[in-house]
């Protein structure tokens, strides 16, 4: 039997412990580089039309989380617009392709989030090219690790904001007019938003803003029949990672200390909870942060 994301196993075992080699990329690298290469469920997802017709806008749908969630969308049904930075085309291709082969339309946007401008054309460029969006999915997101704070330049610090914050307020208010009742938007927060690293003060900080400005959202927006959720991932294998994410001896550890589970997570099993999320069946969750940790506590 193939296995998919239904078939019953134990999850402490269902993906092995890896204990990665000390590697380097300079942002925001190339997953196709990595070893090993994280497990965006290629041969594993299996759609059953959970998401048919939708057409979604993803960020950060190149590699990592958002690669993971654009062929879950793609196989349940969606077409998806995937929006990355220019240097990330050979990841996106992958992507691309494999949304394709679920039959879908790919809609491939590069450019860099941190200007107001280009993230009110991507969700033209959207909608133009998927004829309309009834799904925005905020996952890009950057995360510099610095030991104390007088390490973290002002520079530094404004774009972390830019990219994990303020895109996806300049996108959402750019797609808002497009979003008819029943559309959806789900950001990506952090286990980090309660339990920040201390050195990953900035990163942290705008991972609770990401949450607490949902939660806000949430309640205006259900007064138009749109839902806004978060996913909150846990330590998960993905570039971000070897970009200067975490102190790069930590490495070989990454994950399996801090989980409950014993390992980090792979990309794979972070999608079928945006899924869960932008799909009908969750039609009376608005507000909600859905925690993929491995079983640590929040709040
Ligand atoms: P990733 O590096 O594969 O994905 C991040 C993506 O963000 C990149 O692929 C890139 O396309 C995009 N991005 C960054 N800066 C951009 C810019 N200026 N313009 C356009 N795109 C830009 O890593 P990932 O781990 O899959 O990260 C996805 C999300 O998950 C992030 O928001 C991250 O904070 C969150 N997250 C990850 C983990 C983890 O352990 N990996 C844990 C909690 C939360
Ligand atoms: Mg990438």
């Amino acid at each position: 039997m193939t296995r998919d994301q239904y078939t019953f196993d134990d999850p402490r075992t269902l993906y092995p412990v890896i204990r990665p080699e000390v590697q380097q990329q300079p942002e925001p690298g190339l997953q196709s580089r990595m070893t090993p290469v994280p497990d965006l469920g290629e041969d594993t997802y299996r759609g059953t039309g959970r998401l048919t017709g939708r057409r979604a806008l993803i960020t950060g749908a190149d590699s990592g989380i958002g690669a993971a969630v654009a062929i879950a969308f793609a196989r349940e049904g969606a077409d998806v617009t995937l929006s990355y930075l220019p240097e990330e085309e050979e990841d996106a291709r992958h992507v691309v392709s494999l949304i394709e082969a679920a039959g879908q339309k790919a809609v491939a946007v590069p450019g860099d989030l941190t200007s107001a401008s280009f993230c009110r054309e991507l969700v033209q460029r959207a909608v133009d090219g998927m004829g309309g969006l009834d799904a925005i999915v905020n996952v890009a997101g950057v995360q510099v690790w610095q030991e104390s704070i007088d390490q973290i330049t002002d520079e530094q610090f404004d774009r972390t904001f830019k990219t994990n914050v303020y895109a996806p307020f300049w996108i959402i208010k750019a797609a808002l007019p497009h979003l008819q009742p029943g559309s959806t938007i789900v950001n990506t927060a952090s286990l980090e938003a309660y339990t920040p690293a201390p050195d990953r003060l900035d990163y942290a900080t705008t991972k609770g803003a990401i949450n607490n400005f949902s939660k806000g959202l949430a309640q205006q927006l259900v007064g138009k029949g749109i839902r806004v959720n978060v996913v909150a991932p846990g330590p998960t294998w993905s570039v971000l990672q070897v970009t200067q994410g975490v102190d790069p001896e930590t490495l070989p550890e990454f994950g399996s200390s801090e989980s409950p589970m014993g390992r980090a997570a792979q990309p794979a099993e972070q999608a079928p909870a945006y899924v869960f999320l932008t799909s009908a069946e969750s039609s009376f969750v608005a507000g909600e942060t859905l925690n993929v940790n491995g079983g640590m506590v929040t709040p």
